[in-house]
C-alpha cells in the first residue's frame, strides 16, 4: 500500500499532512513526486478530483528553501480567481509550519493592495493569467526569479482562450524554468500549446483521457423542454436527505439566471447561483454558503466551476447536456471526489440527444436512462429559444424583446397568463414541504448582506 511515507518529506510537511488527514497518495501524486523532484519539464493528466494540487505542490514545498528574496520563486496559473483562492488555502494549509510566503494574485479587485503584497515578499504566487501579466507589465512584480512554473488545468486555460496571455507570460519568464502542467483531459489544443512552447515534457497519465470515475454513479433522463426540466429538478430535490449538496449546471449565464428565477418559489432560500456576470464577492459569497451547506443548490455555468473543490457534492445536476463532452466529464468530477460516492444525472430535450450521445461516445459508457417519474407534469410551454422556428418568423420580434426586457420580466408576464407550466404540482409540494415566499432575489439579497 502507498504511504507519504516513501516520499520522505520534512517534518513541517509530514504534520501538516496529518492535519488534513490524508495518508495515502493518490495515483497522480505517488508518480508525480519523483518526476517534478527531479527538475525535469512534466505534464501530467488526471481525472479532476485525482488530487492534482498535492502532486505538484509537494515536490515543490520539498524543495522549499527560506529566502530573503523579494522576488516570487514559483508561479502557479489557473484559470479563474475561484480555483486561485482555493489553491492559496490548499497550499497555506500545507505550509502551516513551514517558512513559506504564498500569494494569490486575481483581476476584478483593488490592484494597488496586490502591489502592496507584492512588495512584501512573496515565495509561492498563485494567479490567473490576465492579471498577472498587467503587475509584469507595470514592473511591480519581476518574474526573473522564477525557476518553476506550474499551468494547472492547461486544458480550461486554452478553452477559455487565454493562449495568447500563456505566450505573453512565457516570454517574461527566465529560460532557465521547470515547466509543469497539469490538465483533466488533454486536447490538440494541449498539444499544440507543448508542442509550441515546451521541450518534450514527461507525460504522467493516469486515466484514459474520458473515462470517468467509477465512484461517480450515473443516469438521465430525457425531457422535452426547459419548463419539464424545472419541474422535473424541484421534484428531485424534494428529498432533501438524498439530495444533499446539489451543483446544478446550466450551459450559458442566461439559462442560469432563468433557472434561479425559477427555483426561487420553492428552493429560493437555499439556491445560490453563480456566472461570470455576477460580482467577485457575489460569486464568493455563493460558493462560501454553498460549500458550508447554508445553502443546498448550487447553479453554475461550466466555466465558474472548473477545478473548484466543493465539500461533499452528493449531485451535480445536467441541466443542460453540454455539447462538448468534455464538459460533460468536469461537470460530474465535481461529485465523487477523493474517493467519495457521488452521483450525476443527465437532462436530455430531443435537440441535446446528439450531444449526449457524445458524451457516452467519449465514456465508451452509456448512461443508464431512468423514467420520468409520475409526479412530474409535463409542460408545453416553451421558452424562446425552443419555439419552432417558423413560429419565429410569424412573430420576428418575439425574441428581440425579450432580450430587451431582460428574461425575468417576460417570464413573470407569462406566468400571470396562467400558461400550463406545472403550477398546481409546485403548489402541492410547496404546501407540503415549505412556507410561501417572496418572489425574485429578494430573499436572497437580504440574506446575502446579513451574512
Ligand atoms: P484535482 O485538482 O485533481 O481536481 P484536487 O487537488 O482539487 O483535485 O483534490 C481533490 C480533493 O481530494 C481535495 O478535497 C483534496 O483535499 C483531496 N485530496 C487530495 N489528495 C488527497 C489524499 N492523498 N488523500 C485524501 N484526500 C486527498
Ligand atoms: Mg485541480
Amino acid at each position: 500500500m502507498a504511504s507519504f511515507e516513501q516520499f520522505d518529506l520534512k517534518k513541517p510537511l509530514r504534520n501538516a499532512l496529518n492535519d488534513l488527514g490524508f495518508d495515502t497518495p493518490t495515483a497522480i501524486q505517488e508518480q508525480a513526486y519523483s518526476v517534478v523532484l527531479s527538475g525535469k519539464d512534466v505534464l501530467g493528466i488526471a481525472q479532476t478530483g485525482t488530487g492534482k494540487t498535492l502532486a505538484y505542490s509537494l515536490p515543490i514545498l520539498t524543495e522549499h528553501k527560506f529566502s530573503k528574496d523579494y522576488f516570487p520563486r514559483t508561479l502557479i496559473l489557473v484559470p479563474t480567481r475561484e480555483l486561485v483562492i482555493q489553491v492559496v488555502k490548499d497550499l497555506e494549509e500545507l505550509t502551516k509550519y513551514m517558512n513559506c510566503r504564498v500569494l494569490g494574485i486575481y483581476g476584478g479587485v483593488n490592484i494597488k493592495r496586490q502591489r502592496v503584497a507584492l512588495a512584501e515578499g512573496t515565495d509561492i504566487v498563485i494567479a490567473t493569467p490576465g492579471r498577472i501579466y498587467d503587475l509584469a507589465l507595470d514592473q511591480s512584480m519581476s518574474l526573473k526569479g522564477i525557476k518553476k512554473l506550474v499551468i494547472d488545468e492547461v486544458d480550461v486555460m486554452l478553452d477559455l482562450g487565454f493562449r495568447y496571455q500563456l505566450s505573453n507570460i512565457l516570454e517574461l519568464l527566465p529560460e532557465r524554468r521547470q515547466n509543469i502542467m497539469f490538465s483533466a483531459t488533454m486536447t490538440d489544443h494541449v498539444e499544440a500549446l507543448i508542442d509550441h512552447f515546451f521541450v518534450d515534457p514527461k507525460k504522467i497519465s493516469i486515466a484514459v483521457s474520458g473515462t470517468p470515475l467509477d465512484n461517480i454513479s450515473q443516469a438521465r433522463y430525457d425531457v422535452p423542454n426547459f419548463y419539464t426540466k424545472v419541474n422535473l429538478l424541484q421534484s428531485l430535490l424534494v428529498d432533501q436527505d438524498e439530495f444533499k449538496k446539489v451543483l446544478v449546471f446550466t450551459s450559458n449565464k442566461k439559462m442560469a439566471d432563468r433557472l434561479f428565477e425559477e427555483m426561487d418559489e420553492l428552493h429560493g432560500d437555499e439556491t445560490c447561483v453563480i456566472h461570470s456576470n455576477k460580482s467577485q464577492n457575489y460569486r464568493i459569497r455563493s460558493i462560501e454558503e454553498f460549500d458550508e451547506g447554508q445553502n443546498r443548490i448550487l447553479i453554475s455555468t461550466d466555466i465558474m466551476s472548473r477545478g473548484l473543490d466543493l465539500e461533499k457534492i452528493t449531485h451535480v445536476i445536467n441541466f443542460d447536456t453540454p455539447a462538448f463532452p468534455e464538459n460533460y466529464m468536469h461537470r460530474i468530477g465535481r461529485t465523487g471526489r477523493a474517493e467519495k460516492e457521488g452521483n450525476a444525472i443527465l437532462f436530455s430535450t430531443e435537440k441535446e440527444q446528439k450531444w449526449r450521445e457524445g458524451i457516452e461516445e467519449l465514456m465508451n459508457y452509456k448512461v443508464p436512462v431512468l423514467e420520468m417519474p409520475s409526479e412530474v407534469q409535463i409542460s408545453t410551454k416553451l421558452i424562446p429559444e425552443e419555439q419552432p422556428e417558423d413560429a419565429m418568423l410569424k412573430n420576428p420580434d418575439r425574441n428581440m424583446k425579450f432580450e430587451e426586457r431582460g428574461a425575468s420580466t417576460h417570464e413573470k408576464k407569462d406566468k400571470n397568463q396562467k400558461t400550463n407550466q406545472g403550477g398546481s404540482y409546485k403548489r402541492n409540494i410547496k404546501k407540503k414541504y415549505k412556507k410561501a415566499q417572496t418572489r425574485g432575489d429578494k430573499t436572497y439579497h437580504k440574506r446575502q448582506k446579513r451574512g
